[in-house]
């Protein structure tokens, strides 16, 4: 018989506790370690410096004292959400920062002071530029296929073999 007793964290085992920043609901160790939880592709709208800036929860949480050592844990994590174990990875190939990933649901664990490594990561912000120069890219590459359909579409239809 319990009711909602939220999240625990899974690097300091203190309850989590959630906050919003820019609209984003997070589930944030503030009593412990820092840690920060990311429902699937939500810490895109929080990894580049500008973004959230001056919001008083984030800055908050970006003064906390980095946790652990650089690079990877070996330590397994459970997913808070679902419980698979989840991945120790590189978030960015050369970052050089260790991030927890749950390949089941998406979601991502930041260790403290991570976000704010992610944020001023020179390596991080190269690779984000590149993926929006991407997107971008491949957007153009549609709205130029769709143009180009519509404007066959508008020739006169001429009827095979004639
Ligand atoms: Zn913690
Ligand atoms: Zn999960």
């Amino acid at each position: 018989m319990s009711i909602n007793e939220g999240f625990t964290c899974p690097a300091c085992r203190k309850q989590l506790q959630t906050v919003r920043i820019r609209g984003i609901e997070l589930e944030a160790c503030t009593d412990g370690c820092g840690g920060i939880w990311f429902d699937a592709a939500e810490l895109f709208r929080l990894d580049e410096p500008e973004e959230g800036e001056g919001d008083p929860v984030l800055d908050k949480l970006l003064a906390l004292p980095r946790q652990g050592a650089a690079g990877p844990s070996g330590e397994k994590r459970l997913c808070i959400k679902c419980g698979a174990k989840m991945k120790n990875h590189e978030h960015r190939e050369g970052s050089g920062i260790f991030i927890d990933e749950c390949y089941v649901c998406g979601g991502i664990w930041l260790d403290g002071g991570e976000l704010k490594a992610i944020r001023e990561n020179p390596v991080v912000r190269q690779s984000n530029e590149e993926r929006t120069r991407m997107a971008r890219d491949f957007s153009q590459k549609v709205q130029d296929e769709k143009k180009r359909l519509e404007e066959a579409a508008k020739r006169p239809f001429r009827k095979p073999g004639r």
